[in-house]
């Protein structure tokens, strides 16, 4: 068994300003794990809630990890050490995925073959940031031009306040008029209860199809002010990270967005698809900053999922990995075995 770690540039197009800040281009961490003659690829994007906030500092953990060994390959057994060592779900997502893709592969299956799941069939969102109204035309037509894009995502929630907020989703309704897209809005907690209320039904008034995280982690107990009369689906994100967060608000929230980095991987995903049906929820899958190797390992998830926001790849410029593509506005991984994406051999360490 061999563990290999290739730290990469991740270039972006466009940087990324969400209600909390802005994030331009950034490294990640990718693994490769080679046993039996099969290699599975994996990858982290270091965040500073997940604990580890650089790639040295997510290595560092794997390697802490490592040394105790995983020679059982047994992901369940595996994720649940990791969570009592206090291993940042960050940075271990990167062997959880890349296990994933050594098991399938190894079982000469598509990942979301083994994981008995359908093939991706969900159009994705791409995500628009906060930008300044003045900018949102060229910008959209820069993000739609030759894209077969059916959805987008727009980032509320500025610091500018929900003057600023409408403005910008003025611009974006305009500009997207002619493209007949689904537009859904996250807030990333960028709301107050009394902005979320007014916010959420003004938007919804114009046609948008759910709101993501309208209030800041920590406040969540608010959101029994702001479900009863909701006017749209209220999804959680900040809110909940593990499948043991699905069942705290699940009374005033309709759905939840999981993000492999931010549950440490696709062993936590499963958990927390099973706990959403538990509780009637209806589920998102998501990402950070990750290339077309996490992007795959959660495409081959996405066909039990209702809905999709598996965009970031299509913002690197270049994207260091592939395997997955934009196929009829759906982020489809190459039908091959395993998870599909590969890190490019100029990439490799
Ligand atoms: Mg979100």
């Amino acid at each position: 068994m061999r563990v290999k770690f290739h730290k990469v540039l991740l270039k972006k197009r466009f940087p990324l300003v969400i209600s909390r800040g802005a994030r331009g281009d950034s490294y990640n961490l990718f693994l490769s794990y080679e046993k039996d003659g099969f290699v599975g690829w994996g990858e982290a994007a270091p965040s500073k809630n997940g604990k580890a906030e650089t790639v040295e500092e997510m290595q560092d953990q794997l390697n802490t990890f490592l040394k105790q060994g995983i020679e059982s390959c047994n992901t369940e057994f595996l994720n649940q050490k990791a969570r009592k060592m206090g291993i940042s779900p960050s940075a271990y997502v990167a062997l959880d995925i890349a296990l994933w893709d050594w098991k399938a592969k190894k079982a000469q299956l598509p990942l979301n073959q083994l994981l008995q799941l359908p093939r991706p069939f969900i159009p994705t969102s791409l995500t628009l940031g906060i930008i300044p109204a003045d900018q949102v035309k060229e910008r959209i037509r820069l993000m739609l031009e030759n894209s077969s894009a059916k959805a987008l995502k727009i980032k509320l929630g500025s610091q500018q306040g929900i003057e600023a907020d409408q403005q910008m989703f003025a611009k974006v309704l305009e500009s997207t008029e002619k493209f007949q897209l689904k537009i859904r809005v996250d807030a990333n907690g960028g709301w107050s209860t009394q902005d979320a209320i007014y916010m959420i039904k003004w938007l919804a008034d114009r046609g948008v199809e759910y709101i993501e995280q309208p209030l800041e982690q920590g406040q969540e107990s608010e959101l029994r002010y702001l479900y009863p009369k909701r006017p749209l689906p209220i999804y959680l994100d900040e809110s909940c990270r593990y499948a043991d967060d699905v069942g705290k608000w699940a009374d005033h929230i309709d759905g939840v967005n999981m993000k492999l980095m931010k549950c440490g991987g696709i062993t936590e995903a499963l958990l927390i698809i099973q706990k959403a049906q538990k509780y009637k929820l209806k589920t998102m899958i998501g990402c950070m900053s990750e290339s077309s190797v996490s992007i795959a390992a959660a495409a081959a998830l996405s066909g039990g999922i209702d809905h999709i926001d598996l965009d970031s790849h299509y913002n690197l410029l270049p994207d260091p990995a592939t395997g997955v593509q934009l196929i009829d506005g759906v982020t489809l991984p190459d039908f091959v075995p395993g998870h599909g994406g590969i890190l490019k051999p100029q990439y490799h360490a």
